[in-house]
């Protein structure tokens, strides 16, 4: 069993040299060979907007894989926020496509495996086969040219994003090449049933029957502490804080399903703004995992509470 188990980078034209050399290396020194590098906040065009950051040069994207190699680390990014599958302006959906693209553009120049992005949110209901269209066509973009980066949009972690886990699957299981990114924390914190053994199993042979998973073709996860209210996520935490995500549990049960070398595992946990008495950060949590998953223990019971939700499915 080979463990991929990860943190992200922020990653845009303003990361300096030296800063992201600094951070991968801390990521090398801590024996992590896993990293997704962020575009969160990346755009076309309008970086002059408040937040907004270019994208990284071809130059920048070069340094990086001189220290981080893809044949020795699992590489992945994550798309803009600004990328959406859900918009029905037709405007918006093209600004999106052209992010997305370029998104994709720098995953392939880093070697990297998957762009993990959040599909978008919806106002009234899913509207599943707008987003299969637009999805689709993305992906007869990436084939064309061709891109070998797939496409994995993320589990939503709010109510009122696009989308739980099984409607994300049915849709994904229908697009070539398409995977999924599990966010465990998000589908806990929309209510989804991961407090269970019996839920946990039921998406991993979902995940099995959909997907070619193996130790080349990963299934994306993410993982973090998450502070949980009435209509979901409210923001990311460290683990054990927050609300109570059933980590140990969800690895548990993936080690027993000899599930572990099918994923590749990024933590996203941090201490939220204000919070200065909590000590730790991404990396620190993803050694307790990889500390908790090389040991005997196996957890099978969930003892959290798990917040203030309306409402439980699936
Ligand atoms: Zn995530």
């Amino acid at each position: 069993m080979t463990l991929s188990l990860g943190v992200s980078v922020a990653l845009s034209r303003f990361l300096s040299k030296n800063e992201a050399s600094k951070k991968l290396q801390k990521i090398k020194e801590n024996n992590l060979n896993a990293v997704e590098f962020g575009l969160l906040n990346c755009i076309i065009g309008r970086a002059n907007l408040p937040g907004m950051v270019p994208f990284p040069t071809e130059a920048q994207t070069n340094e990086i894989i001189e220290i981080m190699p893809p044949n020795e680390f699992y590489i992945s990014v994550h798309g803009p926020y600004r990328v959406t599958t859900t918009s029905m302006d037709p405007k918006k959906l093209k600004f999106s496509k052209s992010n997305f693209f370029k998104s994709v553009k720098v995953a392939d120049d880093l070697g990297a495996h998957h762009v993990t992005f959040h599909a978008g949110s919806f106002k009234k209901k899913h509207n599943n086969d707008h987003v299969q269209r637009v999805l689709k066509d993305w992906e007869e973009w990436r084939q064309n040219k061709p891109y070998k980066a797939k496409m994995a949009p993320e589990v939503g972690g709010k109510y009122n994003s696009f989308a739980d886990f099984f409607t994300l699957v049915e849709i994904a299981g229908t697009i070539d090449n398409c995977l999924i990114t599990w966010d465990i924390s998000h589908d806990f914190a929309r209510g989804g049933k991961i407090t269970t053994e019996e839920g946990i199993i039921k998406r991993i042979d979902l995940l099995d029957q959909t997907f070619d998973l193996n130790s080349e073709n990963r299934l994306p996860m993410h993982v973090s502490g998450m502070v949980v209210g009435k209509s979901g996520e409210q923001h990311h935490t460290l683990l054990d804080h927050g609300t109570g995500v059933p980590w140990k549990l969800v690895f548990s049960i993936l080690k027993e399903q000899n599930f572990l070398d099918k994923v590749s595992i990024i933590c996203e946990s941090k201490v939220p703004k204000g919070e200065k008495k909590l000590k730790g950060n991404a990396i620190t949590d993803i050694i307790r995992l990889r500390e908790f998953l090389e040991s005997d223990q196996i957890v099978k019971t969930y003892k959290g509470k798990p917040g203030h939700l309306d409402f439980y499915f699936g």
